[in-house]
């Protein structure tokens, strides 16, 4: 590191648990984050504030002027673009060391796998079951660990899936796909502003610490906040030794699904 450097750092490496190491393994990783909406927003100024080497953004959408309520990486002048390429625009401003990679696409497939293929961590930001069981399924398949966030109305939750270890639960364990979900439209739901903040800094916490291995992810358990009351719930998540994915290794991507990304 160079003293620009490690003065854009230094209140990194001043904590023991990070110091140069962390952060040279902060800027050794790749970070896949799927959907560049509410909580794809803050966790992804996070990780470029924090100096992660490599981002990967993936969102078909384009910027709304519905979104900049809380969609906080976007600004007023960036409506009409592809959500990727503004936050790249933002993302270099604050950090143009970091390489943010932008996929203006909805990822699905072949392509979807082959990300996660070449990722260290997976942030799950998007706002529907299909792509969030299809992350799953690649996650699995590809043994990577996945912080994965959601939020509406009032009412956030956080889980890190460590995908790594043998006996770690998967989303298809917690909320098993029997193709019966109904979806809730996006366009029609409300949302606290700050929940995805909320949510998506947390994501990015977990993140930085799954690429540092320092202290301890949240693997295993399910964080859920009511706003309202400003109370946090924590339920341990076990592994379902009848999971169809991860116990059964069905982890092979079905048709793209239509989908609405990045709330
Ligand atoms: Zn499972």
């Amino acid at each position: 590191m160079d003293d620009d450097q490690l003065l854009r750092y230094s209140r990194h490496i001043l904590l023991p648990e990070i110091g140069i190491d962390g952060q040279e393994r902060l800027r050794a990783g790749r970070v896949l984050v799927i959907g560049a909406g509410g909580l794809g927003a803050p966790l992804s100024l996070y990780l470029a504030a924090s100096g992660v080497g490599r981002l990967v953004l993936c969102d078909h959408d384009t910027v709304d002027l519905t979104n900049l309520q809380r969609q906080i990486v976007h600004f007023t002048d960036s409506i009409g673009k592809n959500k990727v390429d503004s936050a790249r625009e933002t993302l270099a401003r604050i950090n143009p060391e970091v390489r943010v990679e932008a996929v203006p696409e909805r990822v699905a497939g072949k392509r979807l796998e082959d990300l996660v293929q070449q990722a260290d961590v997976v942030a799950d930001c998007t706002d529907n079951f299909a792509t969030r069981h299809a992350i799953n399924r690649a996650c699995v398949r590809f043994r990577k660990p996945l912080v994965s966030g959601a939020a509406v109305r009032f009412d956030g939750q956080i889980a890190v899936f460590d995908l790594r270890r043998e006996d770690s639960a998967c989303y298809h364990c917690l909320f098993p796909d029997e193709g019966e979900f109904e979806e809730t439209r996006c366009a029609v739901m409300g949302v606290f502003a700050p929940i995805v903040g909320i949510i998506g800094a947390s994501q990015a916490a977990e993140t930085l610490k799954l690429l540092m291995d320092v202290g301890q992810s949240l693997n295993g358990n399910l964080l859920m906040l009511d706003a309202l009351s400003m109370q946090w719930r924590s339920i341990r998540l076990r592994k379902d030794e009848r999971c169809r994915v991860c116990a059964a290794g069905d982890t092979a991507q079905r048709e793209p699904a239509e989908v609405c990304e990045a709330r």
